[in-house]
């Protein structure tokens, strides 16, 4: 037996499983089971990836100032304050390495981001869910579950896989409740994808306080999760103390050059929204006409709900939509055994879809 021992909690990790691929005997199987933007990534992105090509050799740019620049322009925020990363994956690992460790307590919603109580566990935090009401986050439910070990607060809003959200005032109400010195991350991975009104990524509570970040992503709307790209903005307090935490040179060449493009390439990202605009709304309707519970979703995924009856159950549901080479994504890791989360991908997708779900419930 070995006797090397890793540090306490790594052990209790249970490693992230990724989206399926493919299926046997599919060539080109339907993979809805990542929430990747349905039309791919951008051509301009695609043209600068390309290019970068020539400069394999070169170290990036470690700082991504041209990234920054163009992060800052397109959302109107100081560069000075964004921090990019290979995904926002790497970001809201940083800032947990950053602000917690052995004894202290990561809080988050109980169906949040797995990363959330991965990244605590690796650091030999405690993570803490607070119960949900109808799988939407509560803010009362969190707040009673403060203690003076908590060091940061995880909110993905809106929330994967869930697709629900809390309102600016709940999210205002979460961070009057936080002490000063807990970090509020607010993970808006879907932001681009919302039109509530009611809605918030969090940005004008970093604006007003240093204990708040918001974290986002190249990955879904942008389609680049390909190429690891995400950005956070905090104060300039929390920026300073994940600048010393990052490696060097954590976001490629090839990601910069093609993050700026696709941020440039705005028709696409309005392309993006559209399709999402289409047939979120038709695939909810669709798949609720089935009789099947279909949570209500502001991001580009839906989470189905099926009867915990063997054969006509959730398990049942990926066999068959894989049979008619549509891989889903199962979601017994996030304690929602009973559900597919389901994205929305292009319209011939969809229909698929709707469809495989029809024959499966004996609706066609
Ligand atoms: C996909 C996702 C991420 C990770 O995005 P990357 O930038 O690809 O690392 C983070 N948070 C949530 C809620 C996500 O769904």
């Amino acid at each position: 037996m070995s006797t090397l021992k890793p540090r306490p909690g790594i052990l209790d990790i249970a490693p992230y499983v990724g989206g399926k691929d493919s299926i046997p005997g599919f060539e080109k199987p339907v993979k809805l089971s990542s929430n990747e933007g349905a039309l791919g990534p951008s051509p301009r992105a695609m043209e600068a990836y390309r290019k970068a090509a020539a400069d394999l050799h070169r170290y990036p740019e470690g700082g991504s100032t041209d990234l920054r620049a163009a992060i800052g322009r397109h959302f109107g925020l100081d560069p000075a304050r964004i921090v990019c990363g290979a995904g926002s994956d790497e970001l809201l690992n940083l800032l947990v390495r950053a602000y917690c460790g052995p004894g202290d307590e990561l809080l988050y919603s109980a169906h949040g981001f797995l990363m959330y109580a991965i990244n605590a566990k690796g650091v030999g935090a405690t993570p803490v869910a607070a119960p949900e009401k109808d799988l939407r986050g509560d803010v009362y439910e969190l707040l009673a579950r403060v203690t003076p070990r908590t060091r940061v607060v995880c909110i993905a809003n809106p929330n994967n896989p869930t697709g629900s959200y809390l309102t600016r005032d709940e999210l205002r109400r979460l961070h009057a409740g936080l002490p000063a010195d807990v970090l509020l991350v607010v993970d808006a991975a879907y932001a681009e994808y919302v039109s509530r009104n009611d809605y918030s990524a969090g940005l004008e509570l970093v604006d007003a306080a240093q204990n708040v970040v918001m974290t986002r992503t190249f990955s879904k709307i942008l389609g680049r999760g390909g190429r690891r790209l995400g950005w956070r903005y905090a104060s300039p307090t929390v920026t300073d103390t994940i600048s010393r935490l990052r490696q060097p040179f954590n976001v490629n060449a090839a990601a910069q050059a093609a993050g700026i493009a696709a941020l440039d390439d705005v028709a696409h990202t309005d392309a993006q929204r559209t399709n999402n605009d289409i047939w979120l709304p038709w695939f909810s309707n669709e798949v609720s006409a089935l009789g099947l519970k279909v949570h209500p979703s502001i991001g580009n995924f839906v989470l189905v709900e099926f009867p915990r009856e063997k054969g006509r159950d959730a398990e049942a549901a990926n066999a068959a939509l894989m049979a008619a080479g549509i891989i889903p994504r199962m979601m017994g890791a996030y304690g929602l055994g009973h559900c597919l989360r389901i994205p929305i991908g292009r319209e011939d997708e969809m229909r698929a879809a709707r469809d495989a779900l029809a024959r499966f419930v004996g609706k066609p």
